[in-house]
């Protein structure tokens, strides 16, 4: 579904991503671990193209995107953003809007779908992630947990392939962390792809079929969460492993 070959980043000359190479299947949860300041939340942006890689090239589904020398056309990063979804740590939702209208408000607008089925799928969306009886508050009237919750279901409204957390729990109190990693476990079981950057380490051994460890804009290894975590082939690995669990 998704192949990442020697993808590369420079903030101005500082190279943050060197050289990464991966690939994604339909279907599997890879989640992305490693220290602060490795390149993750980079790395998860230049999947969804927020941010354009200096070099190497992005192959998702039927559209390949390649960097060196050339930044991406309008109509790659279209493709590549109606293809993927991102959540944010931040949640991102709309202020000024209810929570079923945050929800419906992007395939109103830019799918132009009919409003009225919208608004039932969206019902259906909010109940799966347990927020149906809040549809007509405002974000500032829910709780962190609640808020990350329906900007999941807002993502979900546009049906994407492939989607992409950016440390979904990183920014909510510890007793309103399970209930997100609740939701995002479901969408596991249900077989959504999924890539999620996360400090969660228990989490990621539960939900991944893959757990990726980045450490200096490189993959040290990557493999199935039992061997990452109870039996880490790299020096570097095991350090930060010490560290965290
Ligand atoms: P992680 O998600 O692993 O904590 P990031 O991808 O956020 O790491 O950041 C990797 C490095 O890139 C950090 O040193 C960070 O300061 C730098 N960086 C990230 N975004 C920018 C940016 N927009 N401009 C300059 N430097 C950036």
């Amino acid at each position: 579904m998704i192949k990442v070959e020697n993808l590369s980043k420079q903030f101005k000359q500082v190279e943050v991503l060197k050289s990464i190479s991966l690939e994604i299947k339909k279907g599997e949860v890879v989640s992305i671990i490693g220290p602060s300041g490795s390149g993750k939340t980079t790395l998860l942006r230049c999947l969804n193209l927020l941010e354009t890689p200096s070099g190497g090239s992005l192959q998702i589904n039927n559209v390949h995107v390649s960097f060196t020398g050339k930044t991406p056309s309008k109509k790659q990063k279209v493709d590549v953003r109606q293809f993927s979804g991102m959540v944010f740590q931040h949640f991102h939702l709309f202020p000024h809007k209810t929570v079923i209208d945050n929800i419906i408000e992007a395939p109103l607008v830019v799918q132009k779908r009919n409003k009225q089925e919208l608004v039932r799928e969206a019902e259906g969306l909010l109940e799966k992630v347990g927020l149906l009886e809040h549809k007509n508050q405002f974000p500032e009237q829910l709780s962190g947990g609640q808020k990350q919750r329906a900007a999941i279901a807002r993502i979900l409204a546009l049906k994407p392939d492939l989607l992409l957390f950016d440390e979904p729990t990183s920014a909510l109190d510890p007793e309103l962390v399970g209930e997100v990693l609740t939701v995002i476990q479901e969408l596991a079981l249900e077989g959504q792809t999924m890539v999620i950057v996360t400090h969660e380490m228990d989490f990621a051994r539960e939900v991944s079929d893959r757990v990726v460890f980045i450490a200096d804009g490189h993959i040290v290894e990557q493999g199935k969460p039992e061997d990452i975590f109870t039996a880490p082939r790299e020096e570097r690995t095991k350090k930060f492993l010490q560290k965290v669990l």
